[in-house]
């Protein structure tokens, strides 16, 4: 028993020490966009990276496979990064230089506003102190449903089996009125972006994937005084969605799919691939639902003939051939299940 204690005050020291370097040389070796870095904030990160480390890797998963599990797959564990941080808070708003200026490039913005304003602004509307998608709660193995648009949901009566998952993530425009049988009708988050939002159930948590900074102003303006109403198209100038059920999708987790998962392929990676790596790192286990193009390769919508289904492929900003390998290749060493639909 003493000897337990003993070692449980080594590996605690070991922890704080480490976590201590670790955000010196982040902080003195890298440049970094971000606010002043006060010492409050120092503390505030040091907790926040050490209560990273006690629970999130610590996560009791108590499925019979656990999705983060290492060791099961080279190729997993190459590209898995445990301690990557999907939602952005005002403690992880730092951005290393490259990471900055790589997102800054996506959509080519014109003018964009300073960043650390944003956030800061950002995070006196939304909350930014807490991330209540990484804290584990009760569930010991947090079953997801990723569900994605594709047609291939039509007629397929996935709707109760979606609908028995902990999580059910959607995203863009997809709606779910109407569609129940196939489709379900629970939704726990729903990713988006200005111009592909849609108005939510009351209990849903937006996620805002962001593409530029616009998207973060978007934010701010959209729930409070509305003088966003046009970005590269028209956009919601107010939305319903309650200020406490917004997440922001970190900026680094978007350049991490790309890098480690999609190895640089396309211009950036889609809400679809970004929803599915998002959720290894928030579940214990990954059903994916509505994921496969048409026989054209183009990206049908169950809901709609979309004329827009194959607009990705001709402007070459996602790599839908390798995000499907990519998720094939998760189904192929039982990471996640794939649901094919018809
Ligand atoms: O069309 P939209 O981008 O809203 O679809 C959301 C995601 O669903 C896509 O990013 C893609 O990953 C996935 N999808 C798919 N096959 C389709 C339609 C969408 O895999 N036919």
């Amino acid at each position: 028993m003493v000897a337990m204690r003993k070692r449980n005050l080594k590996v605690l020291t070991f922890l704080v020490l480490l976590v201590f370097l670790t955000s010196f040389f982040l902080n003195y070796t890298h440049t970094v966009v971000t606010t002043a870095w006060f010492p409050r904030q120092m503390v505030s990160e040091l907790s926040e990276s050490l209560k990273k480390l006690m629970n999130y890797p610590q996560r009791p998963c108590t499925c019979a496979h656990c999705v983060g599990e290492a060791g099961v797959s080279p190729w997993f564990d190459e590209r898995f990064n445990q301690t990557m941080q999907p939602l952005l808070t005002a403690q992880n708003a730092l951005f290393e230089e490259d990471t900055y200026s790589w997102w800054l490039r996506l959509q080519r913005e014109k003018q964009p506003k300073n960043l650390n304003d944003t956030i800061k602004e950002l995070f006196q509307v939304v909350p930014g102190n807490v991330d209540p998608v990484l804290k584990k709660g009760s569930v010991g193995c947090r079953r997801c449903a990723v569900v994605g648009n594709s047609g291939n949901l039509k007629e397929s009566q996935y709707g109760p089996q979606i609908d028995g998952h902990d999580f059910v993530l959607r995203m863009n425009r997809a709606p779910t009125t109407g569609f129940e049988a196939d489709v379900g009708s629970k939704t726990t988050h729903h990713l988006v972006y200005p111009e592909s939002f849609r108005e939510l159930g009351e209990n849903v948590s937006m996620v805002l994937v962001p593409f530029k900074t616009t998207d973060l102003q978007w934010v701010i303006s959209a729930t409070t005084k509305g003088t966003i109403s046009h970005t590269y198209v028209p956009v919601p100038a107010r939305i319903k969605v309650k200020k406490n059920k917004i997440l922001i999708y970190h900026p680094a987790f978007i350049k991490y799919v790309f890098d480690s998962w999609l190895q640089g392929h396309g211009r950036y990676p889609s809400t679809g691939i970004l929803s599915v790596i998002f959720s290894l790192h928030i579940c214990d286990e990954v059903d994916l639902y509505g994921f496969g193009a048409d026989s054209k390769g183009n990206w049908h919508h169950y809901w709609e003939n979309n004329p827009s289904a194959g607009a990705f492929r001709k402007t070459g900003v996602h790599d839908g051939d390798f995000e499907s390998n990519v998720t094939a290749t998760l189904a192929s060493i039982n990471k996640i299940r794939i649901f094919k639909g018809r």
